[in-house]
């Protein structure tokens, strides 16, 4: 909102007194939006619950918390790559794609890169750690199984090296 449009205003503030400030001096003003917007709000979330209460979900709950139980079972892989790369976006940003990260798995045969265990569920492990500056990219990935992925902390190097494959 203001905070776009205010950069250049902002001199040498930082942005949160920048905020502060803006705050204090447009209180009444803040306060009536405030109030505009929850009315809006109010009325909003209203017809959504209407609309919820009348929808087929409460005629068989159960139906559809299966069917949310089914789907996350048959994609589990690609659930667990959203939490996985979702975690790391928000620790150091990353641009390792769902198709990538399949490609990696493939070319290691689906086997975990240290010990090369099979059939395991394979988790995301960085070569060069996260803490030491690796990025969440298609480079510096290998598929791990849980076991060597929890074994390989920041002190310790890995106890078998990575196999690693030239992608
Ligand atoms: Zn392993």
């Amino acid at each position: 909102m203001y905070q776009k449009q205010d950069i250049a205003k902002r001199g040498t503030l930082t942005r949160a007194e920048y905020s502060r400030l803006y705050r204090l001096k447009n209180r009444s003003r803040l306060r009536e939006y405030g109030k505009q917007w929850e009315m809006l709000n109010h009325e909003h979330m209203l017809i959504r619950a209407r609309a919820w209460k009348q929808k087929d979900y409460w005629k068989d709950p159960e139906k559809y918390r299966r069917k949310r139980r089914e789907r996350y079972k048959n994609n589990r892989e690609h659930y667990l790559f959203k939490v996985h790369v979702r975690y790391y976006a928000k620790k150091a940003g990353t641009d390792l794609t769902e198709e990538q990260w399949g490609a990696i798995k493939k070319a290691y045969h689906f086997a975990c890169a240290y010990c090369g265990a099979k059939g395991l569920r394979l988790s995301i492990e960085h070569v060069v750690p996260v803490s030491r500056g690796g990025k969440t990219t298609a480079s510096n990935i290998v598929p791990a199984c849980m076991p060597c992925n929890a074994r390989k902390s920041d002190k310790e190097p890995p106890l078998i090296p990575a196999k690693r494959l030239l992608l």
